[in-house]
């Protein structure tokens, strides 16, 4: 006999049988047969041999004491396990009814005595196989089963004459039906359809009956839970031997998430996900299209164009964190929105749905206005977001004040096609970022030459540093009390081969903007202590150079190292060195600020609040910083003798300043009259047109020389 199966498993059988004998023949047989055998005596032991290691098959005795093999073979097939594991029943040769019996019980076959076993090995392998097989089925409908669950993937057949319809388990599943009867009306399917769709899938239903059409629909249904979810269903019909259509055989996707997904992706490719606002891309399409149809109207509107970029808004991302500015990018988004939404006045003229509010990305917003009657609505607007952002906004009992800055333009003055309008609007808020900001402005062409000046500047920028075109001038500071000159502060001039002498107002932004204020800033503190050092060898001393050094320059830990070391190349003593940086300046980046501060200090330099008055002014951040001297900002000066308000603030950061033993500068002298408030305020030093403009360094040397006979001659200085 061949071995059973050697090259696969060993089959396992389970013999039952209660006669000691016959028990032993079958396991005598089937072992030489191949197979691993396991005997029980009677059902009971049969049933627990069954449990602890379910056999590939049984061969069971019909007639025994207690439970007899019909009982063994119901309970089999209850146990999880064993409703596939052919059982063989062995029966008397002619006990039909045993047979019957057997069926009904879930018999898998029957054998009949005598037992004949070269024949029963037979008997059993064909079993084997076919109990493997039907397990390979069951296995793979149960995998079906589940990868159907999981794709929300559910089949469904519908008999077209008797229009019984059969639902699989996921099917249901989908549709929320209750229940687990096979058929289901096909009017309970119906029902679920959602209301508008019910009509295009029962004509896709009537076409696919009588023309053959394939049914392809996208579809929502509506769960008990009223719950709303988007299918997908598909069917082919499956046709009888005379050629007629019998059956729809299809399929039913729920595929909620899916379009879900491809919404978000879809949304997210017009959208800013902070946000949830339009992004550049829906920005340019839509208002492509409005200017379009701006055209075509029968009375033109124009198209506004408003470019809002938030003031200050690095410096709080700077020292509250991203998480925080992420959040009032938020709430910024949401006052915009309401902004453009609100029905107000302002906004009733202008068609709600196109006009829109997008991110750029950073904290640039831009807003789009369709069809504004003329420019001065365009300006309502801009009024109103700056009201609503100038509103503080509250964050862990913290209150933000941001502002913002917009340039506007209206087409088609400012611009016919999206690009220009985009452009002119930038460079408008540019220039209001520039005068102050919180502020609006519409464009002007002047704005265009002013962009391209900068263009001009910035690429003569880099040849200027390098090829001496950059000269300094000195504006003397002198002490009130004696007439003495102090010292100078050194005002870069940037000689210019075509525009001839170009202010530092002019030229210092485009330097920051183009990452030359570095090196610009390192040439002018090197001439600057070279002249202090020729003043010293000519025998002027002691006196200070002052020189000014942008928010840049003072970002970085390295300041101090770098001045140190021009000090020392120079060589200068550092009590000879000033350097002015503004409030702004400091407050961009307070650590930094304060850091650098401190290792300037170390060397023994001092440092200048520049332009003091026109930021935040506040008492308690100069205490914070180690500064030696305030200088008042020229703007109070001018007006000192006018503007009494101007005169009480002067009055009041003097003797602020002496109260913090800082030492006080007056800068923009221009008359008597001021020098002599200033005077009695107990300003110590001052510097202005009064007493001189800022010289080529010849020329402040001569001055220097005159200052220095008069006094020793001692006749008034000035
Ligand atoms: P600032 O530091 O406030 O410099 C004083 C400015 O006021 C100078 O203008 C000076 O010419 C002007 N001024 C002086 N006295 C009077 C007066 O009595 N009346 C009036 N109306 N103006 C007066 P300037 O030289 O055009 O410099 C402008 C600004 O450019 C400076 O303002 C400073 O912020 C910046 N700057 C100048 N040189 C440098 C530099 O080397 N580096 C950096 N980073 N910035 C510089
Ligand atoms: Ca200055
Ligand atoms: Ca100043």
């Amino acid at each position: 006999m061949s071995r059973a199966g050697s090259a696969e498993k060993q089959a396992r059988i389970l013999v039952v049988d209660d006669t000691a004998t016959l028990r032993q023949m079958a396991c005598d047989a089937l072992e030489s047969a191949g197979f691993a055998v396991q005997a029980a005596e009677d059902g009971e032991r049969a049933l627990a041999l069954f449990e602890a290691q379910p056999p590939d098959l049984v061969l069971l005795d019909v007639q025994m004491p207690g439970l007899d093999g019909f009982g063994v073979c119901e309970r089999i097939r209850r146990a999880p396990v064993g409703s596939h594991v052919p059982v063989l029943i062995v029966t008397s040769l002619d006990d039909v009814e045993s047979v019957r019996r057997a069926y009904e019980a879930g018999a898998t076959d029957f054998i009949t005595k005598p037992l004949n076993w070269e024949l029963v090995v037979h008997r059993i392998r064909y079993a084997l196989r076919t109990g493997r097989l039907v397990a390979e089925l069951e296995r793979s409908r149960e995998r079906l089963a589940k990868a159907q669950h999981s794709a929300k993937l559910g089949n469904w057949e519908l008999h077209l004459a008797t229009r019984a319809l059969s639902c699989s388990t996921t099917c249901r599943q989908i549709l929320g039906v209750e229940g687990s009867e096979e058929f289901i009306p096909i009017g309970k399917l119906i029902a679920c359809v959602h209301p508008d769709d019910r009509e295009p899938l029962l004509r896709a239903i009537g076409r696919a009956a009588q023309e053959g059409t394939p049914i392809r629909l996208d579809h929502r249904i509506v769960r008990p839970d009223q719950e709303q979810r988007h299918v997908h269903t598909q069917a082919d019909v499956v046709y009888g031997e005379a050629g007629e259509a019998v059956e729809l055989c299809g399929t039913i996707q729920d595929v909620t998430d899916w379009r879900r997904a491809e919404k978000e992706v879809e949304f997210l490719a017009y959208h800013d996900s902070l946000t949830r606002l339009g992004n550049r891309r829906l920005f340019r399409e839509r208002v492509g299209t409005m200017l379009d149809q701006a055209q075509t109207r029968e009375d033109p509107k124009q198209v506004g164009v408003l470019f809002v970029d938030l003031d200050h808004f690095k410096r709080i991302n700077d020292t509250l964190g991203h998480e925080k500015g992420d959040w009032l990018l938020q709430r910024v988004a949401d006052r915009l929105r309401a902004c453009v939404r609100g029905s107000d006045q302002v906004f009733r003229s202008v068609e709600e749905e196109s006009s829109a509010v997008s991110r750029f990305g950073g904290d640039e917003f831009v807003i789009s206005l369709c069809a504004v009657r003329n420019a001065g609505e365009a300006g309502n607007v801009a009024t109103r977001i700056l009201e609503v952002l100038s509103r503080p906004f509250e964050i862990a009992d913290q209150e933000l004040v941001v502002g913002a800055s917009i340039g506007i333009a209206v087409s088609p003055e400012h611009g016919e096609d999206v690009d220009t309008l985009l452009r002119n609007a930038d460079a408008a808020m540019y220039r209001a970022k520039q005068q102050g900001r919180n502020a609006f402005l519409f464009y002007d062409s002047s704005m265009n030459q002013l962009a391209r000046k900068s263009l001009q500047l910035e690429s003569g920028l880099r040849r200027a540093i390098g090829g001496g075109e950059l000269v300094l001038h000195y504006q003397p500071k002198i002490e009130l009390a004696s007439g003495r000159i102090t010292g100078f502060e050194a005002l870069v001039r940037w000689q210019h081969p075509e525009l001839g002498m170009v202010p530092p107002n002019e030229f210092i932004h485009v330097a920051e903007q183009a990452g030359l204020i570095g090196q610009l800033g390192e040439y002018v503190l090197r001439r600057a202590c070279q002249q202090a050092r020729t003043w010293r060898e000519l025998g002027f001393s002691p006196l200070r150079v002052a020189v000014n050094l942008s928010a840049h320059q003072f970002q970085t830990e390295e300041l101090a190292g770098k001045v140190g070391d021009i000090l020392s190349e120079t060589p200068l003593s550092a009590r000879c060195l000033d350097l002015e940086i503004t409030e702004s300046t400091m407050m961009e980046n307070k650590e930094v600020a304060t850091r650098v501060l401190r290792a300037l200090k170390g060397i023994g330099i001092t440092v200048s609040l520049d332009d003091f008055g026109t930021g935040y002014s506040s008492l308690s951040y100069l205490k914070g910083f180690p500064i030696d001297t305030v200088k008042i900002d020229r703007a109070f000066v001018r007006d000192l003798v006018k503007d009494p308000d101007d005169a009480a603030i002067t009055a009041a950061i003097i003797s602020m300043a002496q109260t913090l033993n800082l030492h006080v500068v007056a800068e923009g002298v221009e008359t008597q009259e001021q020098l002599e408030y200033l005077r009695r305020r107990g300003c110590q030093e001052v510097q202005g047109f009064f007493f001189s403009r800022p010289l080529p360094a010849d020329e402040a040397t001569e001055l220097l020389r005159r200052n220095f006979q008069a006094l020793e001659a001692g006749q008034p200085p000035w």
